[in-house]
């Protein structure tokens, strides 16, 4: 049976590791053909370990085995222009056309205010605010041919603050503001703008910073998923990616910002 996704063609950011590889691999088990991108480069700059190009090309692989589509890796950092711009031109070049744009990319950083110096402030913006606003930016033309849509993962930290989440927090607020404006903008050409907001899942960003080793490790984390999930359980990135899915192709919904979260918040 022909998926709602056969044939369609996505750009998934961040998609080497994490939520976004589950979505990538998702997609392509929808039978979409799917632009795995992710920065595959330098790391050095990030409050915690990044993956590089030989995780990307690993991720690519397993992307492509899945589905009828095609995967391909293009590398980008999605806090500079010139590369957004290519990952967009390149993805018409391969495919002819965009359906649908994954806005991924994101970094975390949780520290009491007095510890966050002005480059991590800027950094953290760079990824989670500004890439989403680049990559939009240069996706719309094509997903306005197709009309297609956007996904923003946001966070449910982008709908209440935490101690020591300004900067993410903030950042994350951000993104459904972006959300909303940018659905309310397009609505009248065809391209729908939703976000997800994911509650708490065991990727890098909680167990190499917000609880690692050093701040307590798995102890710490379960301890954060009973203490703040209602449902007890942590969220999967195939979780996530069934609320990408569904916002992919849910012709009528556009600007909201669905929360996956196990009752973690409730609006
Ligand atoms: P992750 O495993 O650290 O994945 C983040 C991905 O973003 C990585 O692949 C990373 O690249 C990539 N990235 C970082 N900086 C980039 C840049 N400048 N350009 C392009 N790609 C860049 O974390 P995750 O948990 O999967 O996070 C994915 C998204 O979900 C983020 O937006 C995050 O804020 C959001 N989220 C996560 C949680 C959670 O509990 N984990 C909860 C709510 C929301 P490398 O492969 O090089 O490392």
């Amino acid at each position: 049976m022909r998926s709602a996704l056969s044939e369609k063609v996505a750009v998934v950011t961040g998609a080497a590791r994490g939520i976004g590889r589950g979505i990538a691999l998702a997609l392509a088990e929808a039978d979409c053909h799917v632009v795995v991108s992710d920065l595959a480069g330098d790391p050095a700059s990030a409050s915690y370990e990044l993956s590089g190009q030989a995780q990307l090309d690993a991720t690519t692989a397993e992307v492509n085995g899945r589905g009828a589509g095609r995967a391909v890796a293009i590398p980008c950092d999605v806090t500079r222009s010139d590369q957004v711009e290519a990952l967009i031109g390149k993805t018409l070049a391969e495919f002819g056309r965009i359906d649908l744009l994954v806005n991924n990319a994101g970094i975390v950083h949780m520290t009491p205010i007095e510890e966050i110096d002005e480059a991590r402030w800027d950094q953290v913006y760079a990824v989670n605010v500004k890439g989403v606003f680049l990559a939009s930016k240069a996706a719309v033309p094509a997903l306005c041919e197709s009309q297609g849509a956007i996904v923003n993962i946001s966070s449910v930290a982008g709908k209440r603050g935490h101690a020591a989440g300004s900067v993410y927090c903030s950042s994350k607020f951000a993104v459904i503001g972006f959300t909303q404006s940018l659905a309310l903008e397009l609505a009248g050409r065809g391209v729908r703008v939703n976000a997800v907001c994911p509650g708490i899942l065991d990727t890098a960003m909680w167990s190499q910073h917000i609880t690692s080793e050093a701040r307590g490790g798995e102890a710490a984390y379960q301890g954060a998923v009973q203490a703040l999930i209602p449902m007890g359980r942590e969220q999967t990135p195939e979780d996530i990616a069934d609320a990408v899915i569904y916002l992919a192709t849910a012709p009528n919904v556009t600007g909201i910002a669905l929360n996956v979260a196990g009752g973690m918040e409730v609006w």
